[in-house]
């Protein structure tokens, strides 16, 4: 790279931060990591209407939890700032009216209900509905007369009627636009405010931004934006356009596929190292295999030319799976810390809280190796902690067994249990093989029936595991439920 990386990201808070965004963002910080450059994030807050409120504090939150930080921009600050749009409005005024005075823009008068009728009767012809250029040869006069009667302007660029624009963007090669196809767009609106493409221009020339990363949406203004450049004789960054995120059906990922913000992902327990990795290698790859990659080797081995043209698809299984591989990758102190407020927000009202995290700390290695997802940690471990399992007592009566020598087995695993002065699962397995052989049952037909009593379910972590972690005492009071169950129930 012949001059430092400066890259931006550049998001309008007009919601929650959406994956596809967060993806462009990753793949601004890995450039500008990869390369030892600069990553501005830049608040593009100048459309009124669609401003929503909390968004630029979701934005930041939801850029921190993947660990992406800035150099500068928000609450870092840095030498180019403000750098939220709407606190530098008078460098857009100021560029629009060099632009009148040079003759490569002009004022336009045209009320809205004008523009309404006229894109009606082009859409009724089948034309194109860009402006008319109604106001683009307005004469001295006739301007006077629209600024006596008071009318604000809008001032819209005056896009040649010949030729064309091209550019080489860095990921699509070749793009050329014929200026016949652009309309002379608004660039500065009747509120002061600008639009898009004047602040866009305006500012990634003043941060001095080399590469413009954004998605394939925005490659239409791409043309606008470099005849802007070209009229304020400014330097032009490089472009790099990259597919949007789509769902399997290769439509724009929505929430139809998905949870398109990222805070959602947090909220049900994905971990923000997968986020990061799952994001990245979407559209991006190293090779055509390796799947797993820390911030580190992502931030090394990140190059441009690895972006593809396609095959941006969202897979929510590979997504889960991934979310498993970096479950299972945590120690269980840190397993733990993060799971505990999942339990807290997941687990049965009546299981009283705090829940106690040495118990949870013990369970964590059963869990860790079952769940892609932190939120399931409730479900799937809810039997740990509830003071009354519920299950149909029919279960207890495995095959080839009737209720009465489940009852006898159970009684008997009672007695044995209750001589334990240790619940330990080597020693809990052997105490029960053993019994198996002296009732003269399989062994599977033992464990089950002593998997239902004390979980309440068919299928668990580990059976003698399991109850060690229960302990004693929590075991021996399920046993006698249990028992008491078959003894009082009828025509099982
Ligand atoms: N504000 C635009 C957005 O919301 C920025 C697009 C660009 O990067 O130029 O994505």
């Amino acid at each position: 790279m012949a001059q430092p990386v400066r890259v931006r990201f550049a998001p309008s808070p007009t919601g929650s931060p959406h994956v596809g965004n967060i993806r462009t963002a990753i793949f601004d910080y890995l450039m500008a990591r990869h390369y030892g450059g600069t990553f501005v994030l830049r608040i593009e807050d100048t459309d009124l209407a669609r401003k929503v409120d909390g968004a630029v504090e979701d934005i930041m939150d939801a850029l921190r939890w993947v660990g992406i930080d800035w150099d500068e921009g928000p609450e870092v600050g840095g030498d180019y700032g403000p750098y939220f749009q709407s606190q530098r409005l008078p460098l857009y005024t100021e560029a629009a009216r060099r632009l009148v005075e040079q003759g490569d823009a002009y004022c336009c008068y045209c009320s809205p209900e004008r523009l309404e009728v006229m894109r009606k009767e082009k859409a009724a012809l089948k034309q194109s509905t860009g402006y008319d250029r109604h106001c683009r040869e307005l004469n001295p006069q006739e301007r006077a007369q629209k600024e006596a009667e008071g009318i604000t302007p809008v001032v819209r660029f005056k896009v040649p009627l010949e030729g064309h624009t091209d550019f080489i963007d860095l990921i699509y090669g070749d793009v050329s636009f014929d200026h016949a196809t652009i309309d002379d767009f608004v660039m500065l609106k009747s509120d002061g405010y600008p639009t898009y493409h004047l602040a866009n221009v305006v500012d990634d020339a003043a941060m001095k931004i080399t590469h413009v990363i954004r998605a394939e949406e925005w490659i239409s203004s791409t043309p606008r934006h470099l005849l802007i450049y070209r009229a304020l004789g400014l330097e032009p960054p490089q472009f790099v356009h990259h597919p949007l995120i789509v769902g399997p059906d290769r439509a724009k990922l929505s929430k139809r596929h998905a949870d398109v913000s990222l805070l959602d992902y947090r909220a049900h327990g994905y971990l923000p190292e997968t986020m990061l990795n799952f994001l990245s290698l979407i559209g991006w790859s190293l090779d055509d295999k390796t799947e797993i990659m820390n911030r580190q080797e992502l931030i090394d081995y990140f190059s441009l030319d690895r972006i593809g043209r396609t095959g941006a698809i969202f897979n929510r299984d590979k997504l889960d799976w991934m979310n498993g591989v970096y479950i299972r990758g945590l120690s269980v102190e840190d397993l733990t810390s993060r799971v505990l407020p999942f339990l807290e927000k997941g687990l049965p009202e009546e299981v009283k809280r705090p829940v106690d995290i040495g118990y949870v700390r013990q369970m964590m290695p059963l869990v860790q190796e079952r769940i892609n997802i932190l939120e399931n940690a409730a479900t799937y471990a809810d039997f740990f902690f509830v003071d009354e399992l519920e299950y149909e007592t029919a279960m207890l009566v495995g095959k080839k067994m009737t209720p009465e020598t489940a009852l006898a087995a159970l009684k008997a695993a009672g007695e044995r249990l209750s001589s334990l002065n240790k619940f330990d699962h080597n020693l809990l397995e052997d105490t029960l093989r053993h019994l198996a052989g002296d009732l003269e049952i399989k062994t599977g037909q033992l464990f089950s029936l002593l998997r239902v009593a004390t979980t309440g379910r068919n299928a668990t972590p580990p059976l003698f595991e399991t109850m060690a972690v229960l302990g004693k005492e929590r075991c021996m009071k399920r046993i006698k439920a249990a028992i008491t169950r078959l003894e009082t129930s009828k025509g099982l």
